[in-house]
């Protein structure tokens, strides 16, 4: 068991309506940081009130951007039990993307619990309505002042917290896609695998350029071919074609997203037939053709399904189920938030309880 120090903040705040949460701008009261220095290890871990830090303008991340970062979810449930979705995987995808950026290992034991421990501080920072929940924001940054390049000798790990809205609050809309065939976001040998943020500067061009023409994300393809399928924005992407699910293989240069993976596990329990596989761009217009291609979806922890309703490539354009969100995501979007909200009984243990 580690010591962890606690400061308090003076006065807390109070959790807003639910209509003014939105996403990632309102912050709770406390954070936890810990410190790495080569030689001493991982030190100091300490739960202190949210606030700016100090930070040197030579900071090895801002220049060169050796930092990771993860993303998952706590909620409240009608009979106030507060849970977290799945929080060994996302810590230990922490740990994994840490190994690509050359950041030193944790211990996952350690975060977790340091995790429970800030999350029973501030419960009262986890909103009820259905769809919203407490974001969590674990992330570390190189914090090392030079300017040669290098990796890091000193980190500083946070875990910060905010409480978001629902994704989702004029229901359930399809979006329009992009096939991007100018931008890549990855390839093999490279940070695909891994959640840094590299992989979302080198996407934010890409979405731009497809925002101004009218579509509400990319959908990448490889990097060697331009044809392979790989991710949806920041999202996994799945394909239901003639009654199989099929989504891209974890190749190297896709992020293995804890949605993905809990989709999958669930269509296999549903004793549905799910491929893991290379799937390429003409594979999906061919099956589109011959009537095939019955439903597209993103998957992430932000949205759990995004329902992809229209797919344009190269000047084609093809609709997915009428444009309407198809009965298979509607399913798993149910079944998956309703585990979370405590409306479905958690079958398969995804929900840890926090204990204050
Ligand atoms: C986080 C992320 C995902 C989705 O992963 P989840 O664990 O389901 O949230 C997919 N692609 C990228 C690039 C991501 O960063």
């Amino acid at each position: 068991m580690i010591e962890i120090a606690l400061t308090k903040v003076e006065k807390v705040g109070s959790l807003p309506i639910d209509n003014e949460l939105g996403f990632g701008r309102i912050f709770t009261d406390h954070m936890f940081v810990m410190n790495y220095l080569t030689g001493k290890g991982w030190h100091s871990p300490r739960i202190i009130p949210y606030a700016d830090f100090p930070a040197s303008p030579s900071m090895i991340a801002l220049h060169y951007g050796q930092a990771i970062f993860e993303g998952m979810k706590a909620f409240r449930s009608d009979d106030d039990r507060l849970r977290v979705f799945r929080p060994y995987e996302y810590l230990n995808r922490f740990n994994r993307s840490a190994r690509f950026l050359n950041i030193p290992q944790m211990d996952v034991e350690q975060i977790h619990t340091a995790l429970f421990k800030l999350l029973a501080l501030e419960k009262d920072w986890i909103p009820g309505k259905l769809g919203t929940s407490l974001y969590i924001r674990p992330f570390v940054v190189a914090d090392e002042s030079q300017l040669g390049v290098k990796v890091a000798d000193s980190y500083k790990l946070f875990i910060i917290l905010s409480p978001v809205g629902a994704y989702y609050k004029t229901g359930f809309n399809p979006i329009s896609i992009k096939v991007e065939d100018k931008y890549v976001r990855a390839t093999k040998g490279g940070l695909g695998e891994a959640k840094t943020p590299a992989n979302y500067a080198m996407s934010l061009a890409a979405q731009q350029e497809a925002y101004a023409e009218g579509f509400g994300q990319v959908l990448w393809l490889d990097a060697v071919h331009r044809k392979y399928i790989e991710e949806v924005g920041t999202m996994n992407i799945l394909f239901k074609i003639n009654g199989e699910i099929i989504t891209p293989a974890l190749n190297g240069s896709i992020l293995g997203g804890i949605t993905r993976k809990t989709v999958l596990e669930l269509c296999r329990s549903w004793g549905i037939k799910v491929s893991e596989r290379q799937i390429s761009i003409e594979e999906v217009f061919e099956a589109h053709a011959k009537g095939e291609l019955e439903e597209v979806f993103g998957s992430g922890t932000a949205a759990v399904i995004s329902p992809v309703g229209e797919l344009s490539w190269k000047g084609q354009k093809i609709v997915i189920s009428n444009n309407q969100t198809g009965e298979f995501a509607h399913k798993l979007f149910n079944y998956v938030t309703g585990v979370q909200s405590g409306k479905i009984a958690d079958q398969f243990n995804w929900m840890e309880e926090i204990k204050s």
